[in-house]
């Protein structure tokens, strides 16, 4: 999976290569879809979300440039799939996750695992998590209309954030890098992500 699908794709990051070989995506997915754990696609996870593309989770993890003393903000903890490659590149995770039963089945798996670096909220990411700001990196595993105004702000000096920004039809993937002129933010290329629901996101229902 890390040769063929990152790898191939121009994907260098070494740090998050070894990350990407280290998880067992198979203890990340429905044991029915556990021949497919290491297909070249995202993957349902149940209440109508998924675990999103080996390639999708290198590319946002590796757009956070992660560094071992940081401390990480997740948005959407889902399977808890992409929290665990955050755990083993960085110092702390902090990962938001409005389903309760996923929160809690993702917090299984990576105590399963022994990663225990990883602190868990269950509530509206749109939000933040503002007792624990600043963060070097914050990632966004859901589609949002915009960059949500709160997690801009939570970002730290020199800090990064990558969102899947647009609708159902069109999403690309946005990173931000906040310098001392503000948030420079460019598009790393389309990408296809679940809504991100809340109130600065879209509606319930969407
Ligand atoms: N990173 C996950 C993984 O590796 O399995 C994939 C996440 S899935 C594509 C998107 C997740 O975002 C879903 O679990 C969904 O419930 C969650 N989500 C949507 N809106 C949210 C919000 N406002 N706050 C927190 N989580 C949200």
């Amino acid at each position: 999976m890390v040769r063929t699908q990152v790898a191939a794709r121009g994907l260098r990051h070494a740090r998050v290569l070894a990350a990407l070989a280290a998880v067992p995506r198979h203890c990340f997915v429905p044991a029915a879809l556990r021949d497919a754990a290491y297909d070249d696609a995202p993957l349902p996870v149940g209440y109508g979300q998924t675990i999103s593309q080996p390639y999708m989770v290198a590319l946002m993890t590796a757009a956070l440039a992660p560094r071992r003393s940081d401390r990480v903000l997740e948005i959407g903890t889902g399977s808890g799939y992409q929290t665990a490659i955050l755990a083993h590149l960085v110092k702390r995770v902090y990962t938001v996750e409005r389903l309760p039963e996923l929160s809690r089945g993702a917090a299984g798996r990576l105590a399963a695992l022994g990663l225990d670096n990883v602190e868990y909220r269950i509530g509206d990411g749109s939000l933040g998590w503002s007792d624990a700001a600043p963060f070097d990196g914050i990632v966004v595993t859901a589609a949002a209309p915009a960059i949500p105004g709160p997690l801009a702000v939570q970002l730290a000096h020199g800090g990064r954030i990558a969102v899947p920004v647009g609708d159902l039809a069109f999403q690309e993937l946005l990173v931000g890098v906040l310098g001392p002129g503000g948030l420079a933010v460019h598009a790393e290329g389309g990408c296809r992500f679940v809504p991100l629901i809340g109130r600065h996101a879209f509606p319930e229902g969407f």
